[in-house]
């Protein structure tokens, strides 16, 4: 995580991260194999800037919304309902 991340576009080094985490999968000889990803938004030239554990590339639309899609979403969610956060199954 001490890797910046750069935009792909600009070279700028100033990205907002919006998503990162971990991903896991299988190498060509079906061993498991995983990493972590970044996914931002560039301050300078506001491009979309994703890796993993790779160079940093322009993510096409198709991947930026099924990633960063439902995140954008659920924070809109939790901007529009601040409180709902009580476990409705708790004990009073
Ligand atoms: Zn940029």
């Amino acid at each position: 995580m001490s890797l910046s991340l750069i935009c792909p576009s600009c070279k700028g080094a100033e990205v907002d991260i919006l998503a990162s985490g971990l991903w896991d999968g299988e190498d060509k000889d079906g061993r498991p194999i995983s990493g972590s990803c970044e996914y931002g938004i560039c301050k300078q030239c506001h491009g979309r800037v994703a890796r993993y554990d790779g160079p940093p590339y322009f993510p096409a639309n198709e991947e930026w919304q099924s990633k960063i899609g439902p995140i954008e979403q659920r924070q809109r969610q939790m901007a529009a309902w601040p409180y709902e956060s009580e476990d409705p199954n708790k004990e009073a």
